[in-house]
């Protein structure tokens, strides 16, 4: 895909937007003046593989811990200012690496005047992030929030997306009087398809790096569906320079789906393990589900290098649908028949298949590391496994 080119901003060390790659960012959902708390959550949405982590800053007591919090980690933190604009200054002279404004809510021009020259004095930048629940309709903007709402007429919701697209370019107005171009934009709603049209539209108008999000997207089992058919639908078309996904759940979860979904479309390089696995159906010989979640969770913990590892529930199509993959396993009449790069190497009961899997996925990881072989290289073709497994009704 040809990803739209947008201004480059720096946030700490890493940079959003231009030739940067897509980066991820996740919040944390305790208090920050938590100190031990927050640093704790911090390392682990970092370890997770979080970019950038934002924190709140409702008080005086959360940004007045933030120089500690800074002092002990090393992912950017951007402050996420909601209702007053002090706090934005009070965390700009902590050091925070960004500040995050919600038009709807410091909206006093002065205010954000303040806010602006401090980032500048500062070289940090400030993400204009609109959120649907944000927009209230004003006089006197009816006129360009009407012209608008033509525009998006043939749309849903069009008026709501009129409302949120006025609201940031008033407010970029702002910015542009001050020549403040250190900006990146978001504009959140719970609706993916109202999502997918709004940043189309950004992405349209502006050249301002774009930070996607479905803002309260739910827990994770629905609010999954909803953020990655709106983000891979964007990023699908080049849209987007960085991406929170946001569940009613441990914030970590966020991270990790982030990570799937940049890997899945290609955007980001694979850390770690690719997991294949059959949906199972009537051929099924071994406990697959169990034996699926507990092989994903050891090659989260123990391996770090690309191998993409298959787990088959037999071998009718296990093989053809395994191909490709660097470490197989095949289930047949209760035991698993292991392959690595090609190689079959193992035939193993159902009770030793997990341990047996992983060593041969650490062998493997040792042997890339150590430069003495290639991942992908000799994985293409699995031959079927033959007369020493037995499925009912079909003999290999
Ligand atoms: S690999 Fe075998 S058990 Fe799994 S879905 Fe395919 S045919 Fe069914």
């Amino acid at each position: 895909m040809t990803r739209k080119m947008t201004r480059q901003i720096q946030v700490g060390n890493v940079r959003i937007g231009g030739d940067a790659p897509v980066s991820i960012q996740s919040m944390t959902s305790g208090y920050t003046h938590d100190v031990d708390a927050c640093v704790t959550e911090i390392h682990k949405l970092a370890n997770a593989g979080a970019d950038i982590v934002r924190v709140a800053v409702p008080e005086k007591k959360d940004t007045a811990v933030l120089p500690e919090i800074l002092s002990q980690v090393s992912v950017p933190i951007v402050a996420d200012v909601h209702f007053h604009f002090k706090r934005a200054l009070e965390s700009i002279e902590a050091g925070v690496h960004k500040i995050r404004l919600n038009p709807g809510n410091i909206g006093d021009t002065e205010q954000v005047n303040a806010v602006i020259d401090a980032c500048k004095d500062a070289g940090i930048p400030i993400r204009i992030g609109v959120n649907e629940g944000s927009v209230v309709e004003r006089k006197d903007k009816q006129k360009r929030q009407e012209e608008l709402a033509s525009f998006f007429s043939d749309r849903k919701q069009g008026h709501l997306l009129a409302m949120m697209i006025a609201k940031i370019e008033e407010y970029l107005d702002i910015f542009a009087a001050r020549d403040f171009h250190d900006i990146c934009l978001s504009a959140k709603l719970m609706d993916a398809r109202l999502v997918i049209d709004i940043y189309e539209e950004l992405s349209k108008r502006f050249d301002y790096p774009l930070h996607l999000g479905v803002t309260h997207a739910g827990p994770r089992e629905t609010g999954s569906i909803r953020s990655i058919s709106a983000l891979g639908s964007l990023l699908s078309q080049g849209i987007g320079d960085t991406i929170r996904i946001s569940y009613a759940s441990d914030p970590v979860y966020e991270v990790e789906d982030g990570v799937e979904l940049l890997n899945c479309l290609d955007l980001r390089d694979r850390i770690g393990a690719e997991l294949i696995a059959c949906p199972s159906c009537g051929r099924i010989q071994v406990d697959l589900f169990t034996l699926v979640d507990d092989v994903r969770k050891q090659l989260q913990d123990d391996i770090d290098v690309p191998i993409k590892v298959a787990v088959m529930g037999c071998v009718v199509n296990g093989p053809g649908e395994a191909e490709g993959a660097d470490v197989a396993v095949f289930a047949g009449d209760r035991r698993g028949i292991i392959y690595v790069q090609g190689e079959r190497v193992a035939n193993v009961p159902e009770n030793e298949i997990l341990d047996r899997l992983l060593h041969e996925c650490k062998n493997l990881q040792e042997r890339v590391r150590s430069g003495a072989t290639k991942l992908g290289e000799k994985a293409v073709t699995i031959v079927a496994p033959t007369s020493d497994v037995t499925i009912e009704g079909h003999h290999q």
